[in-house]
């Protein structure tokens, strides 16, 4: 049963870390079981399955969005997503941006770091995201930043995008040690950025999955996607 998975998880999940149950593939009346055992932050990675659930199913669910995003598909996603998880190029954060130009919002992020050994997977190299923190920074200096929202940007900083972390995922593999390493380095790289940049919302650590993520906690996660070990396995 669903409502005996996410209990056994929510007993060993220390309180702190937010669980995001991940419902991709899983239709709505299952997704509402775990709704009703008290779950009220779900993840989807396809826009327009994401905006279909999202139309469906309780308001006061806090949906995040961790696949990937086409550019031509924000409308299905940014307007519902209280957490994009998953902001894999340097072209799609500059669309959201301006997405949130358009239509007077800040949209809340996490940077997707290339972690695992798979050359499929996405996301940024540790210097790409120093260089977005950076450029986000410049654009943003002098401008009284407190609350002050859209106003007083420069024209190179983000002022509709809200960065609050980092989001990876390991390599696909059975050997823990292997997971284990991705999840240091994710850590500490989190880490080196927050000593360096003054990122005030920069806190969330979006690792671990079904099958790895007592091990994120250990390494500092804030947030874990579990599908599986919640809902089982997935029918595609
Ligand atoms: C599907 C998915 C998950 C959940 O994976 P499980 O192994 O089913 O827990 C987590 N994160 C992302 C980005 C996913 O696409």
């Amino acid at each position: 049963m669903v409502e005996d998975n996410l209990k056994r998880i929510l007993e060993e999940l220390p309180p702190e870390v937010k669980l995001v149950a991940v419902s991709k593939f899983h239709p709505s009346e299952e997704i509402l079981e775990v709704y009703r055992a008290g779950q009220r932050r779900f993840g989807e990675n396809r826009p327009q399955e994401f905006s279909a659930k999202v139309r469906e199913l309780p308001d006061d669910i806090e949906w995040h969005f961790i696949g990937h995003l086409q550019t031509n598909k924000l409308k299905y996603v940014l307007p519902y997503a209280s957490l994009v998880e998953s902001i894999d190029s340097l072209h799609l954060l500059d669309a959201v941006e301006k997405w949130g130009r358009e239509h007077d919002k800040v949209i809340d992020v996490l940077l997707e770091l290339h972690l695992g050994a798979e050359e499929t997977k996405g996301g940024f190299t540790q210097d790409e995201i120093e260089a977005i923190l950076s450029r986000s920074l410049s654009g943003v200096e002098g401008s009284g930043v407190e609350g002050s929202g859209t106003e007083g940007s420069g024209a190179e900083g983000f002022s509709h995008v809200r960065f609050r972390g980092l989001m990876g995922m390991a390599t696909n593999t059975d050997d823990m040690a292997v997971v284990e390493a991705d999840f240091a380095r994710i850590e500490s790289f989190k880490r080196s950025l927050e000593d360096r940049f003054d990122l005030p919302d920069f806190t969330e650590l979006s690792i671990g999955m079904s099958h790895d993520w007592p091990l994120a906690v250990k390494h500092g996660a804030t947030i874990v996607r579990i599908g599986t070990a919640i809902f089982g396995p997935r029918v595609y």
